[in-house]
């Protein structure tokens, strides 16, 4: 029997399409690309679990697509908004916790030396990339298809996640002006890269990657990409911004450009920093920071920017990782399902391929190896949708495309391990 979506999410969902377009506040959020709306539309979360309106539970591999790293309603990042909350919720002036939120990012990630707090990974992206043109005087910026930058102008060229999702990955509505200064290119091809920069290097202001990408599923760079990435990139005379919206404290506690042995001129950083509420930022190179308004000429701003409640969830999130230090447990869950999943689809003769880092990772559904957007399409779209169905069904919540990732946050257990592997057993089974 085919799952349907439960009475009152189909009620509340029909009330959302009267008064907000597909009836989403966010592409990625619809099932159009996964067998159809409507969504399951969600009550509460807590730990690994979501409970839907209808009252069914699942177990959470979205993460909110990304920022929840210790699932839901973390009693310690709870705890902090509500001691916080009775002071009052937006100052419009300096306050002390996001200048405590600014010192932990600049003290735990390398190369931060200062920081701008935005309200969105968007935001923290497009004033990235500005700083980086008011700091070269120069137009271009090199990016990579099937990377997803948030959803300024610029950066929906050739993007991915929501964007290719849904089949926008170049939007309406975006001038030729807007993008005629963006090239998109396959990621972890450095030839590319090369001859680009030897061609035009000295009209880039910036090359911008995801070190680790997360949304055309999860590719890691290929060994040295990134170093070599960065050598052609000084040589040119541009900065290199890593975006770690996705990638800065998901696989331990500070940057994935430590991690890899690469530090980039500027981040974007987003989701996680924010424990849940609303908030981005960029920064990096003291020097290139100088630029930014009111010192400098670069201007950004936001009202909202440095919001009190979010930097109260950021630091009460980053004060768990920090002292939990949970990110080998969280790999070891994940690669329990990796291991299993894999062994799995090949006893039922489904080709899959698993990229996975840390806590997250991406099945795609063909055999091939994933390295690049090119690869990633390979996945076969109706495969997924049925096996997202089937999850479904079995009260396993993926997130609803084939371009993104399943993340293993620090409130699963072995035991939502095991539920999800039965799940996966059984729909499997269906699927061959
Ligand atoms: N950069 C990356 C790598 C992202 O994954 C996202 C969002 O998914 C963004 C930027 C945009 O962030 P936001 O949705 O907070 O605007």
């Amino acid at each position: 029997m085919a799952y349907e979506v439960g009475e009152k999410s189909q009620a509340w969902f029909e009330r959302a399409t009267r008064v907000i377009p597909g009836g989403v506040n966010s592409p990625a959020r619809s099932f159009r690309a996964v067998g159809g709306d409507p969504p399951v539309v969600m009550a509460r979360g807590m730990g690994p679990y979501f409970e839907d309106v209808d009252g069914r539970r699942y177990i959470d591999y979205l993460a909110a697509f990304g920022p929840l790293v210790l699932g839901h309603a973390n009693s310690h990042v709870v705890q902090a908004i509500k001691d916080h909350v009775d002071e009052g919720t937006l100052w419009g002036t300096p306050a002390p916790k996001e200048i405590e939120l600014a010192e932990t990012l600049v003290a735990s990630i390398e190369g931060l030396e200062q920081v701008r707090f935005t309200s969105t990974g968007t935001e923290a992206v497009m004033s990235a990339i500005r700083l980086a043109r008011a700091f070269t005087g120069r137009p271009v910026v090199v990016k990579f298809e099937g990377a997803y930058h948030g959803h300024s102008d610029g950066m929906l060229v050739k993007a991915g996640s929501g964007a290719s999702t849904v089949g926008t990955q170049d939007s309406l509505g975006v001038p030729w002006g807007v993008v005629k200064d963006v090239i998109s290119l396959p990621y972890n091809d450095i030839a590319i890269l090369e001859e680009t920069l030897a061609k035009i290097g000295d009209q880039v202001a910036c090359v911008l990657a995801e070190p680790i990408v997360g949304n055309m599923g999860i590719v890691p760079p290929k060994d040295g990409y990134l170093q070599q990435m960065k050598e052609l990139t000084h040589k040119a005379g541009a900065l290199l911004i890593f975006d770690e919206v996705i990638t800065a404290y998901r696989f331990h506690y500070g940057s994935a450009a430590s991690l890899l042995g690469v530090i980039p001129d500027l981040y974007a950083l987003g989701k996680i920093i924010g424990g849940g509420l609303p908030a981005g930022a960029y920064g990096g190179r003291y020097d290139v920071m100088q630029y930014v308004s009111p010192l400098g000429g670069m201007f950004q701003a936001g009202t909202l920017a440095g919001n009190p409640l979010s930097s109260v969830a950021g630091l009460a999130t980053l004060e768990v990782l920090q002292r939990e230090d949970p990110y080998q447990r969280m790999a070891e869950l994940a690669k329990i399902l990796e291991e299993n999943i894999l062994e799995i689809a090949q006893e039922f003769d489904q080709p899959i391929t698993i990229n996975r880092v840390g806590s997250a990772f991406t099945v795609f559904f063909q055999e091939n190896p994933v390295y690049d957007y090119t690869t990633a399409k390979m996945s076969d779209p109706v495969k997924f949708a049925r096996f997202h169905r089937l999850m479904l069904e079995r009260g396993i919540y993926l997130a609803p495309s084939r371009f993104e990732a399943w993340f293993v946050s620090a409130a699963h257990t072995r035991q939502e391990i095991d539920k999800t592997l039965e799940a996966c057993r059984e729909s499997f089974r269906e699927l061959s």
